[in-house]
């Protein structure tokens, strides 16, 4: 599919100011080929009053935004559009009280609910692994923080991070809460985030030994007579952790809790993944492009994330 989005707000407000420019966008998103029924697969639909589409073959009834994180909502589309407008084009990321603010919702909840289900959309479904040499360490992120103004709302949450090697500079990072530094926790997070044969590059913590019988080449730094601080021994990881623990602190003014930490990494990681994107519009694309593209959260799950999460729908008609 072409890469189609609006270049700036006039633009934004000029193609969705209706709710049908909104789904007919989200359907050339989702359907780049043309309907799909998710029942039977089928390609030809009717529409019926106006927001339905009845599959041809198999007669079920479905919607563009059924089984999207849009299933069930009670804002409009044009609403959410200028909500991940005003995401991806903030530098850094909007909070629930300013999106609250910028689109005159009633009420707190709203935004805060519709943030962390766009924050669930920027984990795109299967993809691509880091490659080339990855750095990785844990860290504790939370509580007060050593140079840093201001305070987490967050009990001490261990972190690791993966960060490729870019030259001196970072290229690609993966994060993830994790409950302790052992391998079990270790190692599958670097098999969910790294491809195999890529070499891993650690301090001498044994919760990594395990990856090279796992497939990867390991490089393990140690501090030698405490000349360097851990910071030097794997600097990107570090240089991440800082950012992340900033953007926290400010756009978020540390008012993020525990159990909802992982929703911040996924937005963090999308938005230090794309910050060299030069086009804002372009992110807004990828944005819409995976809300269509990944299962709904139920709003019980967003607020419970520990709980046992139930398989959503997948045919479903908001
Ligand atoms: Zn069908």
């Amino acid at each position: 599919m072409v890469e189609e989005y609006p270049r700036n707000l006039t633009e934004l407000e000029a193609d969705f100011g209706t709710e049908e420019a909104c789904r007919a966008y989200l359907a050339r998103l989702r359907w780049p080929d043309g309907f799909l029924c998710p029942r039977c697969g089928g390609g030809r639909s009717w529409p019926v009053r106006g927001v339905l589409l009845e599959c041809a073959a198999c007669g079920c009834q479905t919607s563009v935004t059924a089984g999207t994180i849009f299933q069930d909502t009670r804002t409009p589309l044009r609403v959410w559009f200028r909500a991940m407008w005003w995401v991806t084009t903030q530098k850094n990321g909007a909070s629930a009280l300013g999106l609250q603010r910028v689109l005159g919702l009633k009420k707190y909840e709203t935004a805060w609910t519709m943030l962390h289900k766009l924050r669930h959309a920027m984990v795109r479904p299967g993809r691509d692994l880091l490659t080339g040499r990855i750095e990785v360490d844990e860290s504790y992120v939370g509580g007060e923080e050593e140079g840093l103004p201001g305070r987490l709302n967050l009990k001490k949450a261990l972190v690791v991070v993966a960060a490729q090697e870019d030259g001196p500079g970072i290229g690609r990072i993966r994060m993830r809460q994790i409950i302790d530094a052992s391998a079990e926790s270790l190692v599958p997070f670097v098999r969910a985030s790294v491809e195999p044969g890529s070499v891993v590059h650690t301090d001498g913590w044994a919760g990594y030994f395990p990856l090279e019988r796992n497939g990867y080449p390991h490089e393990v730094t140690i501090l030698k007579r405490k000349k360097k601080t851990p910071s030097e021994l794997l600097p990107r990881v570090h240089r991440v952790v800082s950012l992340l623990k900033r953007w926290l602190l400010g756009t978020h003014q540390g008012a993020v809790s525990q159990k909802h930490l992982d929703y911040y990494l996924d937005e963090f990681t999308f938005r230090f993944n794309r910050r060299r994107s030069k086009s804002r519009g372009k992110l807004f694309f990828r944005l819409a492009q995976q809300a269509v593209a990944v299962d709904p959260v139920p709003y019980d799950q967003i607020v419970h994330p520990n709980r046992r999460k139930a398989k959503p729908q997948s045919v479903g008609v908001t």
